[in-house]
C-alpha cells in the first residue's frame, strides 16, 4: 500500500492565503512588512535560496531589500551591515544566507542580528525562548514540519517522534517543538548505536541528515508518518540509477539534467509509511512560508501585538501543534 502523500505546496499555499489577508489589514493601518536579505558573494546555490525568497515577497506584497556584500567582507564589516538593518524602521526581518565565506565568524554574524528581526529564529535569544515553551520567532524548516503536521491532522500529543539529526537548525529546534506538542521524542545523530532500531519505533519520523536515500523501507513501521527535510543533488548516474530503479520519472528527469534531487529517504519508503513528505514539493516550499509568516510576525510584534490582530501561523501554534 502507498502513503497519502503530505503535499507541502498545497500547504504552503494555505498559509500565503492566510497571510495575505492579514498583510492587507496591515496595509490598512499603514504597515508594509519589509524583509532584509544578505546574500554574502557568489555561491549560486544561496543566490537561488535568496532569489525565491524575494519572489514570494514580492507575490505576497511585502517589502524587499537584497544586500549583496563582495565574498572578501570581513566579520566585523559584516556585523556593521546587520547593524544598520537593524536600525532601519523599514526592515521588520533579516536573514543572512548561509553558508557564508569561511573567514567570516557566522556566530558573530547570527548573534548581531536584533533578536526581534530573527525571521530565521537563530539568534540565542530565540532558541533560548523556544527551549522555554515562549517561542516568538522559530526556525523556519521546523516550524513548517510542524505546521504540514497539524494541517494533515497528524496527532503528535503522545506520538513517539524520532528526529534523525541534532543540527541547530533543523533537528534541535525540531525536536524542541515535537517536543512541547506532547511527543516523546528520539534525537539520533551520527553516534546513535542502533538507528534503524531507534528509527523503527517512531510513530512520526523526521529524516534531517543530508544523505541521499539513507532512510531505507527497513528502518521504518508501517503505517508510520516520514516527513523527509533532506535535499541532496544526486549527480552520479549509478546512485540516481540505485535509488530511483523504480521510479523512472526521475531517472528521466537525471538523464535530462545531470542531477536529481533526492531525500534522506529512500523514495521506496512510501510503500512502507502512512504518510510521507515527497521531495521535493513537501518540507521544502514550507520554509520558505514560515519566513514570510516570519516576517509578518516581527511586524507586528515590533508595533505591539496585541492592537494588530493574529498571525497566520501564530508562535503558540508553531510550539503547540494544537
Ligand atoms: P547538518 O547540519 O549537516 O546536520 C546533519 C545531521 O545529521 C547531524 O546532526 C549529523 O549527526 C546527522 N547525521 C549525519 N550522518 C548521519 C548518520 N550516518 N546517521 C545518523 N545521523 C547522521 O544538516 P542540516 O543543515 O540539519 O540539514 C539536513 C538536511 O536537510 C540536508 O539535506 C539539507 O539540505 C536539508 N535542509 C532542507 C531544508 C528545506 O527547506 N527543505 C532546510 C534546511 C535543511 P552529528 O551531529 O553527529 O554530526
Amino acid at each position: 500500500m502507498s502513503a497519502r502523500l503530505l503535499n507541502g505546496n498545497a500547504i504552503r499555499d494555505q498559509i500565503y492565503a492566510e497571510l495575505a489577508g492579514e498583510i492587507a489589514s496591515l496595509g490598512a493601518a499603514g504597515i508594509r512588512p519589509g524583509l532584509a536579505a544578505v546574500l554574502v558573494g557568489d555561491n549560486p546555490a544561496s543566490r537561488l535560496y535568496v532569489n525565491s525568497k524575494i519572489a514570494s515577497c514580492k507575490k505576497l506584497g511585502l517589502e524587499s531589500f537584497l544586500i549583496t556584500p563582495p565574498a572578501a567582507i570581513s566579520t566585523s564589516e559584516l556585523i556593521g551591515v546587520v547593524g544598520e538593518l537593524n536600525r532601519r524602521d523599514d526592515v521588520d526581518g533579516i536573514l543572512v544566507q548561509m553558508p557564508l565565506p569561511a573567514p567570516v565568524d557566522t556566530k558573530r554574524i547570527l548573534d548581531a542580528v536584533d533578536p526581534a528581526k530573527d525571521v530565521d529564529g537563530f539568534h540565542p535569544i530565540n532558541v533560548g525562548r523556544l527551549v522555554a515553551g515562549r517561542p516568538s520567532l522559530v526556525a523556519c524548516t521546523p516550524a513548517g514540519v510542524m505546521e504540514i503536521l497539524r494541517r494533515s491532522g497528524i496527532p503528535v500529543e503522545g506520538a513517539h517522534a524520532v528526529v534523525v539529526g541534532r543540527s541547530d537548525i533543523v533537528g534541535k529546534p525540531m525536536a524542541l517543538l515535537l517536543l512541547h506538542a506532547n511527543a516523546t521524542v528520539t534525537i539520533c545523530h551520527s553516534k546513535t548505536r542502533d538507528l534503524p532500531g531507534e528509527v523503527r519505533r517512531a510513530d512520526i519520523v523526521v529524516a534531517a541528515i543530508g544523505r541521499a536515500a539513507m532512510i531505507t523501507p527497513d528502518f521504518i513501521r508501517p503505517g508510520a508518518t516520514v516527513i523527509d527535510v533532506g535535499q541532496n543533488v544526486v549527480t552520479s548516474a549509478a546512485e540516481a540509477q540505485k535509488i530511483f530503479a523504480n521510479f523512472p520519472e526521475k531517472l528521466e528527469s537525471f538523464r535530462a539534467k545531470g542531477s536529481v534531487l533526492a531525500g534522506d529517504c529512500h523514495p521506496e519508503v512510501v510503500n512502507v509509511a502512512g504518510a510521507f513528505t515527497p521531495v521535493p514539493g513537501g518540507v521544502g516550499p514550507l520554509t520558505i512560508a514560515l519566513l514570510m509568516s516570519n516576517t509578518v510576525r516581527a511586524a507586528r510584534m515590533r508595533r505591539g501585538a496585541a492592537s494588530l490582530g493574529s498571525a497566520a501561523v501564530p508562535a503558540g501554534r508553531q510550539a503547540a501543534n494544537s
